[in-house]
């Protein structure tokens, strides 16, 4: 188990840089970040320790479930997943240090408001549904750069990029179109010189589809599958709206 981790991870490595070198980018431009739901901490552990240190959770209760066994290890943990308002404290508490999937003004101001009583400060990335697929999470591309301008006021968030769920489609042209979109409005963003945004993350492509999100910009790609083999439980547990609120 833990050779197969080791050598999937090379795989992967090989694979990002790779995709650098055709899209003429330096391979040190692209992080690897680890999607771990599902994933015992056991598993996790094999990866953190050879030297791949920044994960993410999906669901606080997984976060929670793995602090204990993880936090002797060195890592950095984002989070990716829908996060409800009353979760925010657990999220605090279990040191996520970058919610990826900041995709509504509600979220942000309740965030905003534990932060300031705990004294603390939080990176995100604005999600968007680039796909326009009901089931995903992420404000629409049109309402992103308003969204971008209101958690800008928010003064413990520090927006630091943009996050997308690709089409999951084996119709690369149409991902492709996904990933053109996040970096179109980055550009977007940019140009509008929001004061306190950096705009230098492009959180996109996953085991699938990374090449293609490399080429289109991303700067982190989130791999699962590739490097722990496939989930027990369909995506959809974790994506849709209507069965993750549950
Ligand atoms: C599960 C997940 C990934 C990784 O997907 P794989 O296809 O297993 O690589 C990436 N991003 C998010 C938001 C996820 O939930």
């Amino acid at each position: 188990m833990t050779d197969e981790i080791i050598n999937n991870l090379q795989k992967i490595n090989s694979r990002i840089q790779q995709a650098c070198i055709n899209s003429q980018r330096g391979t040190g431009s692209v992080k690897l970040l680890l999607a771990t739901k599902t994933v015992p901490a056991e598993r996790i552990k094999t990866a953190l320790l050879a030297g791949h240190t920044l994960m993410a959770e999906n669901k606080v209760q997984e976060l929670k479930e793995k602090y204990e066994a993880l936090k002797t290890i060195p890592h950095e943990n984002h989070f990716i997943g829908h996060l409800q308002t009353n979760k925010i404290k657990d999220i605090l508490k279990y040191e996520v240090t970058c919610v990826q999937s900041m995709g509504r003004l509600e979220l942000a101001e309740k965030l905003h408001q534990r932060l300031l009583s705990e004294n603390k400060q939080l990176d995100v990335l604005i999600q968007v549904n680039t796909s326009g697929e009901e089931s995903k999470f992420g404000i629409s591309p049109e309402g992103a750069l308003q969204l971008v301008e209101q958690v800008s006021r928010l003064s413990t968030l520090h927006i630091k990029g943009l996050m997308t769920i690709g089409l999951l489609s084996a119709e690369t042209d149409k991902v492709r179109q996904c990933f053109r979109l996040l970096k179109s409005l980055q550009q977007q963003i940019i140009a509008a010189a929001i004061p306190r945004v950096a705009m230098e993350e492009l959180s996109m492509g996953m085991s699938g589809d990374l090449e293609t999100a490399i080429e289109e910009g991303a700067t982190i790609v989130r791999v699962g599958t590739a490097v722990f083999g496939q989930r027990p439980t369909p995506d959809g547990y974790y994506w849709n709206e209507s069965i993750a609120v549950r």
